[in-house]
C-alpha cells in the first residue's frame, strides 16, 4: 500500500473525529433556567440539574440516547 493513502486515510479519520468531538462540544446542551423549580433544564436533551449558586451547567447530561 502506498504510504501516500496510508496518510490520507489517517488524516481523513483524525478529521472526521475533530468535525465530530467539535460539533458534540460545541452542540452542548442548551440549559435554561427554570427559576420557579430552581432548576437547570436542558432544550436540547431533555436533562434536568441542580446546581450551587445557580450556575449554569456545562456538559451536556443525556446518556447515552
Ligand atoms: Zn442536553
Amino acid at each position: 500500500m502506498l504510504p501516500v493513502l496510508i496518510v490520507l486515510a489517517v488524516g481523513a479519520y483524525a478529521w472526521l473525529y475533530w468535525r465530530w468531538s467539535r460539533t458534540t462540544l460545541t452542540r452542548n446542551c442548551r440549559w435554561r433556567e427554570d427559576r420557579r423549580n430552581g432548576i437547570w433544564v436542558c432544550d436540547f436533551c431533555g436533562a434536568t440539574t441542580e446546581t450551587d449558586n445557580n450556575k449554569r451547567p456545562r456538559a451536556c447530561l443525556r446518556n447515552g440516547g
